[in-house]
């Protein structure tokens, strides 16, 4: 039996962006709210703009005025910390300051019950570091929701060393009960989604530091082939690249320097520049009022081929076979065991990337006109596709290459050969951070895919899209990656290692 029940009392700190979210996700499950700020009028400001946006919601017809009345009339605006003394939880969402924290948790032990549960909306400050000066530190948990917090499902439940198993597990369960998803967590730098999610940028930046493409090319293939509702550098624009880039320093130095979050020079750039994204009107793009928004690049018309030859098993890849036979294009199909999946079209010969560059791997395989493509969501639903041609293909090829993906009414974006491209490269990267966290025991592989989709809308799963891809073609990729750059940051998770091993 959980220790919370419709009855019980929710206090929030901090009325600001998220507290104030926070206060009304516990009103709209039925609780009476409490909610404080040390700001003078800050907690009534903070339930105004809730009344606005719920008066929005009965405009649309989403909720009734009944239900909003109802929900407005347990938000209760309190002057004082003093007044919290009746909460059965206490969630603060104040300044991301660990004396402040501290000072205000020790002020809530000697106001509240021993009972009383004490959670924090910390996004990047260890849970057991808070507790290291309370009474109790086995009330305290973290309970971290995302912006929106009325909108966006997860809620990571962090345990501090100290945390009570039961109480992160009620806590897990109250989450729950108010229509969220939550994952159970260890407290460790970034928890899951701020650690899982390093690679996404990462990758991204490292691609467009090498010139491998450009920022608006890039983006368009994550959205239009990886399925991701942003791109990297829309959405670092959006977080603001202060915010962004101190979390990847933070994350980089709580993990010892771990080359793994290696933070990018390009990205410390635009902070030293004080372009920091939307919010300064530049960042990677430029938001003033004519700024003109960067081409994506995307090839010219090529002819449609007549046939094709797919030799071997296209594995992930299959569905391209059924699309370009839609398309009216003849399909030889060899079965052959022995070679990678591969489709020749005219003088070109097209492989799903693998890691490699295209350009050793067309030595490696004696077909200099080798062009890569890159991994996909779906490759029915994919709008855009990349082409990363072998240094040594010739023109003809590619135009042949090109031909057949936009027969199939894909637009084609030609990048430089870089290894593991742009989606196959940041999605096996993305996993493999998501396994190495499952084998240092900060969650399990359900929470990470949760975690995921829940808290930065992915719109799969990690470790479920590489289970989809086989695991060991995204060891494959992450073993070309590190022969490709000689660099520990693209080491194979150990757990990745053992699962391929087990035959996974
Ligand atoms: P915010 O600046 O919008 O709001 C913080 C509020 O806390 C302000 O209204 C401020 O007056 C109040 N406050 C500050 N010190 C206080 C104190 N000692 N006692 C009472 N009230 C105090 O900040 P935010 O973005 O809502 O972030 C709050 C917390 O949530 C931080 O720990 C942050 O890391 C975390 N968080 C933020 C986000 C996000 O996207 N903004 C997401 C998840 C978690």
């Amino acid at each position: 039996m959980s220790r919370f029940t419709n009855d019980s009392v929710i206090a929030v700190i901090g009325a600001g962006t998220m507290g104030a979210g926070i206060a009304q996700v516990a009103a709209n499950a039925g609780h009476q709210v409490l909610l404080y700020d040390a700001a003078e009028g800050a907690a009534k400001r903070g339930i105004d703009n809730t009344a606005k946006g719920l008066a929005k919601l009965v405009q649309r017809g989403k909720i009734t005025q009944t239900d909003a009345d109802a929900l407005l009339a347990r938000l209760n605006p309190v002057d004082a910390l003093t007044d919290l003394a009746s909460a059965n939880l206490v969630i603060e969402a104040i300044v991301e300051r660990l004396d402040i924290k501290q000072q205000v948790f020790g002020q809530l032990e000697e106001i509240c019950a021993e009972s009383t549960v004490i959670a924090t909306n910390t996004s990047s400050i260890s849970v057991t570091a808070i507790g290291s000066t309370l009474q109790r530190p086995q009330n305290l948990v973290g309970m971290h929701f995302f912006n929106p917090a009325p909108i966006m499902k997860l809620v990571e439940v962090i345990s501090g060393l100290d945390t009570d198993p039961q109480i992160a597990a009620d806590i897990y369960a109250l989450s729950a009960s108010w229509g969220k998803q939550p994952v159970l967590a260890k407290s460790t730098p970034g928890f899951i989604v701020n650690r899982v999610a390093r690679p996404f940028y990462a990758e991204g930046l490292r691609i467009c530091q090498e010139g491998g493409a450009d920022i608006a090319t890039i983006d368009a293939l994550m959205r239009e082939c990886g399925g991701f509702r942003m791109g990297p550098f829309e959405l670092m624009d959006l977080i603001g690249h202060d915010v962004n880039y101190a979390v990847t320093c933070s994350v980089f130095s709580a993990f010892y320097n771990d080359q793994r979050f290696l933070p990018s020079l390009i990205q410390k750039e635009l902070v030293d520049a004080g372009h920091l994204g939307r919010k300064t009107g530049r960042g990677f793009y430029d938001y003033s009022d004519n700024a003109v928004k960067p081409a994506v690049k995307t090839a010219d018309p090529c002819p449609a081929p007549e046939s094709i030859t797919v030799e071997g098993a296209l594995g992930v890849a299959e569905p391209l076979v059924s699309l370009f036979e839609q398309a009216g294009i003849r399909v030889n199909r060899i079965d052959n065991d022995e070679v990678e999946g591969m489709i020749t079209v005219g003088d070109a010969t097209v492989m799903l990337t693998n890691g490699q560059f295209t350009t050793m791997r067309a030595g490696e395989t004696l077909r200099p006109n080798l062009i890569n493509f890159d991994l996909a969501l779906n490759y029915s639903q994919a709008t855009r596709i990349a082409l990363a041609p072998a240094d040594q293909a010739s023109a003809e090829a590619i135009q042949a290459a090109v031909g057949l993906f936009q027969a199939i009414g894909k637009s084609v974006s030609i990048i430089d050969d870089i290894p593991g491209m742009i989606v196959m490269r940041t999605v096996c990267m993305l996993a493999n951070e998501g396994f190495d966290a499952v084998n240092q025991q900060v969650c399990d592989e359900q929470a990470v895919d949760i975690a995921m989709k829940g808290g930065v809308n992915y719109p799969c799963g990690p470790i479920e899209w590489v289970n989809n891809l086989e695991l060991s073609y995204a060891l494959d990729v992450l073993d070309n990656l590190m022969d490709a750059y000689g660099e520990d940051r693209y080491r194979a998770s150990p757990l990745l290692l053992r699962k391929v091993a087990g035959g996974a």
